[in-house]
């Protein structure tokens, strides 16, 4: 048996029984690692070494009986999550050498439940991106295809799941970034509620639209996950005072009598390939085969998302990053004149081009005279977008829609027009907007042999549904569990 292809859930079973220990586990992921690594690039750091000693000590706790279900699965983390003593950059120079002195509320949540972090996943810098090549380190490539990307941000947490270099991983979504890249990767990508997971310990891009959320290989995996790191914590005030369910009781519903939305916006979307188009047809006759009822809908502002997107996002990144000037953390430049000078050397080079783009943008949007016209009226489209939702969500359980417009593109094919770039987020960032849930399972592959994620999103702290829906999908299309050559 090749461990390392194993599903949390699947290891889970065997490790309570004591046929595999732990330690066996997390070797066999690390040797994954060291095996593919080189061809797929998906971490920045490993921890090897408090990998192993967090095996043997979920070993002892697993001897004993009754441990969580995650206790001793090995698992990777985006590089956008705070771990104690272990660097954290953020895919960033100005981070490059930042040990944080704790630990994010998520990671700390993982660690109780007994989960051997094996590393820390690349990103784009600040989690800006939709395709990992803004990582200041490397970028990432896709496991099925190596000339082209993995999607973005959380590029390297899916790769890694793809490709098998942990059983799962923890990624960031603030305007698709959990969901595209797990769509271009063939694996399941969870983005929760706004305040269903904790941010305490989620280095800020966009906090209004932030959230952590779980990257896997199966659906149930994404509930086993969701049940350790969903719940209030008292360290973010923007966490829901509310407990989380079991999730993986959604796993057992079915969904005779449950009506699904097609927006029309999406699927008449300018740049929708046919491949996508295709597959998506074919997933409304399985959800219909399935007992769901699919109905054509309207969610009428879906054409203004990206353009509030990119300007409420970067608005808050210009406020966020402005902490980052040389004196708190990390990087600072080398002999400047005066202090203005070393704040402008400092962010001059510790920041990326497109980082620096989104800075200029967002103080451009918030700056006096401009404000109204930029940020206040990008807000006022994001409540006009959350109202389609509401208003959709009044007869429909769920809404179903591609993940992304193409299959995942070549390294280098959309690096010189950020526009372009930006355009493929349009089916993802409506539901950051509105703070609704959102998942990618995957649908199929494209004529060229590329994955195709579904999306299913639904109404706020409905997870459940998307979990239900995504649950008997996966099980009726029977495309996931195939994997990438390497
Ligand atoms: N691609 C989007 C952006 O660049 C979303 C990124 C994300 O969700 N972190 O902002």
């Amino acid at each position: 048996m090749e461990l390392f292809r194993l599903t949390v859930s699947e290891a889970a079973d065997l490790l309570s029984r004591r046929e595999i220990s732990s330690r066996e586990l997390t070797l066999a992921a690390l040797s994954r690692i060291e095996a593919v690594e080189p061809k797929v690039g998906a971490f920045i750091t490993l921890c090897r070494e408090e990998a192993l000693a967090a095996a043997d000590a979920a070993d002892k706790a697993l001897a004993k009986g009754g441990a969580a279900p995650l206790c001793g699965i090995p698992l990777s983390v985006k590089d956008v999550l705070c771990t104690k003593g272990v660097r954290t950059t953020c895919g960033s120079k100005i981070l490059e050498s930042f040990f944080p002195p704790y630990d994010a509320t998520v990671v700390s949540r993982l660690k109780d439940a007994g989960a051997v972090i094996i590393g820390k996943n690349n990103m784009d810098e600040f989690a800006m991106g939709s395709s990992t090549e803004n990582s200041a380190f490397h970028p990432t490539r896709n496991p099925w295809d190596p000339c082209r990307i993995p999607g973005g941000s959380s590029g390297g947490s899916a790769a890694a799941v793809a490709a098998d270099m942990g059983l799962c991983s923890l990624g960031s979504d603030t305007g698709g970034s959990i969901r595209q890249p797990a769509s271009h990767c063939g694996v399941v990508g969870l983005k929760p509620s706004y305040g269903r997971v904790s941010r305490y310990g989620l280095v800020a891009y966009a906090s209004s639209l932030d959230q952590v959320g779980p990257i896997t290989k199966s659906v149930r995996d994404a509930a086993i996950l969701m049940n350790a790191i969903a719940g209030h914590d008292p360290k973010d005030s923007t966490s829901m005072p509310k407990s989380a369910p079991d999730f993986t009781e959604a796993l057992r519903g079915e969904l005779s009598g449950m009506t699904l939305g097609l927006p029309k916006e999406y699927m008449e979307a300018e740049g929708l390939a046919p491949d996508v188009a295709l597959l998506m047809e074919k997933a409304v006759k399985t959800l219909s085969e399935l007992g769901a009822s699919c109905v054509p809908v309207s969610l009428p502002h879906t054409g203004y998302a990206v353009a509030a997107y990119y300007l409420i996002a970067p608005a808050e990144a210009s406020s966020n990053l402005a902490r980052y000037d040389g004196v708190k953390y990390g990087f600072r430049a080398e002999n400047p004149n005066d202090l203005a000078e070393m704040y402008k050397n400092t962010r001059s080079a510790g920041f990326g081009p497109e980082v620096r783009r989104r800075i200029l943008l967002g103080t451009y949007a918030l700056s006096a005279g401009y404000y109204d016209a930029y940020y206040g009226k990008a807000s006022q489209v994001r409540t006009l977008i959350m109202r389609d939702f509401a208003r959709v969500f009044a007869s429909c359980d769920a809404v179903i829609s591609p993940v992304s417009p193409t299959p995942a593109f070549l390294i280098g094919e959309k690096c010189a027009d950020p526009l372009t770039m930006y355009l493929s987020d349009i089916f993802t960032v409506p539901a950051n907007l509105a703070g609704i849930p959102g998942i990618s399972v995957p649908c199929g592959f494209s004529a060229d042999g590329l994955p195709v994620g579904l999306q299913i999103m639904a109404d706020h702290f409905k997870e459940e549904t998307l979990l239900t829906v995504a649950h008997a999908f996966e099980a009726a299309a029977g495309v996931s569990g195939k994997k990438p050559q390497l």
